[in-house]
């Protein structure tokens, strides 16, 4: 049976009251909002609220969040990524005269998915770069990269100090497996330098009831370049071949070589990891 450390106090962030979310303020009319499990941002303009992602984990605590804090129409709909559990509660949202903006291979995502949850866009872009502007409050969308999946953006508010960028890490926390299941690894890389370009203050990552600083951007990019050495030192230490013979694979079963060789180099590097 498999035994679990406790979750240290640092990584635990605000306790989650019975409503199911809570909000930070973040300065400038900017909020964080979180489930404890997913967490995105909204902006209160003049006239309205602009909006980023709308998670199913929230799903109606988002509104009554948003509500909350200020009850006005939500004007704006920024998609992060075409993922679900980011922008599957998204039709709650959804009404005749609400701007849903994403990139354009968002949407493509989206269309291909058949899903009424997410409603497609009805203002996207193609390229490296958008900008949003509302009651004077802007929004810089930039897709640099494939760092989680095609058309994935970050999303910075200048004014607000605050960079959105949905599944790029989790702060005070090691990434999620297969860093986030990332679409292109070298981008996911990439990714953090990237952010650390921008002036930030906060960083919006979309999960655990945390919000960031530059700082934990660069711890995640340190423990990643850790984990590149480590994975490289795994893959050059183990032999295929034998690895392959000492798991008995018949020479034949080729499907079964290919899974003891995604298999082992893991296995050796958690070993090493245990001194
Ligand atoms: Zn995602």
């Amino acid at each position: 049976m498999a035994e679990f450390a406790p979750v240290p106090d640092f990584a635990l962030g605000p306790e989650i009251p019975e409503s199911g979310y809570h909000v930070t303020e973040l300065g400038g009319g900017a909020y964080g909002i979180t489930s404890g499990m997913v967490n995105t941002v909204f902006l209160v303009t003049k006239n309205g609220v602009v909006v980023v992602d709308a998670p199913p984990d929230l799903g109606e605590a988002l509104l009554a969040g948003i509500g909350e804090v200020a009850p006005k129409p939500i004007t704006h709909l920024i998609y992060s990524h075409a993922h679900a559990d980011h922008i599957g509660s998204a039709h709650l949202l959804a009404r005749d005269d609400l701007k849903i903006i994403s990139h354009e291979l968002t949407a493509r995502f989206i269309k291909e998915a058949h899903d009424d949850d997410r409603p497609l866009p009805n203002e996207t872009f193609t390229g490296t770069r958008s900008e949003l502007s509302s009651d004077g409050e802007r929004f810089v969308l930039e897709y640099t990269g494939d760092w989680h999946q095609p058309g994935n953006l970050f999303i910075h508010l200048p004014e607000q100090k605050v960079l959105t960028a949905i599944d790029s890490f989790t702060v005070k926390n090691a990434p999620f497996f297969r860093l986030l299941f990332s679409a292109r690894v070298p981008a996911y890389f990439a990714a953090m330098d990237q952010m650390l370009e921008y002036d930030f203050e906060t960083v919006v990552s979309g999960h655990m009831a945390l919000f960031g600083t530059p700082e934990d951007v660069q711890t995640n990019r340190e423990y990643i370049r850790d984990l590149r050495t480590a994975a490289t030192e795994a893959l050059c230490a183990v032999d295929l071949r034998e690895a392959a013979a000492a798991a008995g694979v018949p020479d034949n079963n080729k499907q079964a070589r290919l899974k003891v060789w995604m298999d082992t180099p893991p296995a050796l590097a958690e070993l090493t990891d245990h001194h």
